[in-house]
């Protein structure tokens, strides 16, 4: 299924001829719960990853208080998902709290990271391959760490995807997860290249930049004055 994005209210590059030169294409992703395979662009979905290729490794020390295991937040959105009736050791599967520290659970050995995204430049014109390059493969460490803007539990590889022979069936998984949120819905992706501008120009004009010089324009027109927030 195609998917776009509904045609803009106003012709930005019209009514702000400052910014005409400034256009850039991006690619929006439209990524929707599906049944990606290792040969799609995806999110959370399987990567084509060599079978004789070490799985990327997350070896900090894991020290949350409230532990979620992978296979239980799979399993609750797979009974959520599939509405009502439930049956008992369904509705248990729902209700359970993450379990409390334990650090026996935690394992301590290195954490397998999990898939986040998978991107064939066949499908993301815009993605910047380096040469000899035509796959991006985003990974992460379930965990607060990837909060973090100096975090290595966020891992990216390139690859070509040629060369990869025979394929890694069953990557290593992490048995917990810190949170729910950090484990990818598996999604196919419907990418749709748009135009868009500098941020600090279509943001609204509390984010524009003070030093701008359209952004007093940018509030008389949204309505919010022209002393509003730099
Ligand atoms: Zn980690």
């Amino acid at each position: 299924m195609r998917r776009t994005t509904p045609p803009r209210p106003v012709d930005v590059a019209a009514v702000f001829p400052e910014l005409a030169g400034m256009a850039r294409t991006a690619t929006r992703l439209h990524p929707r719960p599906g049944t990606p395979t290792v040969h799609d662009s995806s999110v959370g979905g399987p990567l084509l990853w060599p079978a004789d290729e070490d799985w990327p490794m997350c070896e900090q020390t894991h020290w949350s208080s409230r532990l979620r295991g992978l296979e239980d937040v799979r399993a609750r959105r797979r009974i959520l998902q599939a509405g009502a009736p439930r049956t008992a050791a369904e509705q248990a599967v729902v209700d359970r709290e993450p379990v409390e520290h334990d650090p026996t659970r935690a394992p301590a050995e290195p954490w397998p990271l999990l898939p986040v995204a998978q991107l064939y430049a066949r499908d993301i014109p815009d993605l910047p391959c380096p040469d000899g390059t035509d796959l991006l493969q985003v990974l992460w460490c379930p965990s607060t760490e990837i909060e973090s803007e100096s975090s290595s539990a966020v891992h990216l590889r390139w690859r070509h995807s040629s060369e990869v022979t025979q394929v890694l069936e069953q990557p290593p998984e992490p048995v917990f997860v810190d949170y729910d949120g950090y484990v990818p819905l598996p999604c196919a992706l419907h990418p749709e290249q748009v135009v868009e501008y500098p941020a600090s120009f279509t943001a609204t004009c509390t984010r524009a930049s003070a030093s701008s010089p359209i952004k007093p324009r940018i509030c008389t027109r949204c309505g919010t004055g022209a002393d509003a927030r730099p």
